[in-house]
């Protein structure tokens, strides 16, 4: 089995992406390595980081309000719950 792994123009611009959504860089590497169970970030292989790269471009690219929220509970009042997506958007709802 031959591993491709991924060149040097893949990885700088998956960190430049990443910098674009507010990752940093080891943050970007950690969820690389968690995504596809890397003991090392330098192991990624060209397939891998591609997959990436698309996910964040999508991210980048899509308007804020077009993509699906996914709200998660974060704070709950006597009258209000609030919810947050990980854009930036937040949902108050009478309780
Ligand atoms: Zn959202």
């Amino acid at each position: 089995m031959t591993i491709n792994k991924a060149s040097v123009a893949q990885r700088k611009l998956f960190f430049a992406l990443c910098k674009d959504v507010g990752l940093t860089g080891d943050q970007a590497k950690d969820k690389a390595k968690k995504k596809f169970k890397l003991k090392s970030f330098k192991d990624i292989e060209s397939k891998q980081i591609s997959q990436l790269i698309d996910k964040l471009q999508e991210r980048s690219e899509k308007p804020k309000e077009k993509h699906n929220h996914s709200f998660e509970l974060e704070a709950k009042s006597n009258k209000h719950s609030f919810y947050s997506c990980e854009c930036g958007t937040i949902v108050i709802e009478p309780r």
